[in-house]
């Protein structure tokens, strides 16, 4: 309650940013209900999940956007980013384009967040060893040239994916409080 944390409220907007198809809609599914699709469907208009954290014996709200598609169209609007406190880039491990894309993301949220947003550069569905198209170095490399926070994931099998969400809710707070 309120009264338990002398009326201090902590909630931070985080938004899933990356090309399409990358996985964002199920880390955010997992991370929220533990859940997976495999038919990605299309929703209608931006939408986020929030979801409690405990962090020092305070709750923590998160409210985790994601997009509605509008990437696949280049068209994420300045209101998505708006007043975001973090940010995770997603690329498909799978997929060499999409992680040739993560500049032009990075671009997109320097011009829309403040440096202090904190950042985590996420390697989607490392589940898929076998047809890996891009190596834990390269994510790591040009995490450690862009000052993000590096993790692969995989929202299928759920490997770091609440590791990954819990850093970023953490750092977010350390940095804020
Ligand atoms: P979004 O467009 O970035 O929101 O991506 P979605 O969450 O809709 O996922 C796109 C496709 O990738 C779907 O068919 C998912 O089932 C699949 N997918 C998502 N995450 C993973 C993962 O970690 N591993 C594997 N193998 N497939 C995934
Ligand atoms: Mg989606």
């Amino acid at each position: 309650s309120d009264e338990d944390q002398g009326g201090e409220e902590y909630l931070y907007k985080i938004v899933l940013i990356g090309d399409s198809a990358v996985g964002k809609s199920n880390l955010l599914s997992r991370f929220a209900r533990n859940e997976f699709d495999n038919n990605s469907k299309a929703t209608i208009g931006v939408e986020f999940q929030t979801q409690v954290v405990e962090i020092d014996g305070k709750e923590v709200k998160a409210q985790i956007w994601d997009t509605a598609g509008q990437e696949r169209f280049r068209a994420v609007t300045s209101a998505y980013y708006r007043g975001a406190f973090g940010a995770l880039i997603v690329y498909d491990i799978s997929r060499r384009t999409t992680f040739d894309s993560v500049k032009r993301w990075l671009d997109e949220l320097g011009v829309h967040c403040d440096t202090a947003t904190v950042k985590m550069l996420v390697g989607n569905k490392c589940d898929l060893e076998n047809i890996r198209d891009v190596s834990v170095e390269e994510g790591k490399n040009l995490a450690e040239e862009e000052g993000l926070f590096f993790m692969e994931t995989s929202a299928l099998d759920s490997t770091n994916v609440i590791t990954a969400f819990e850093l970023v809710i953490k750092e977010i707070y350390n940095n804020v409080s």
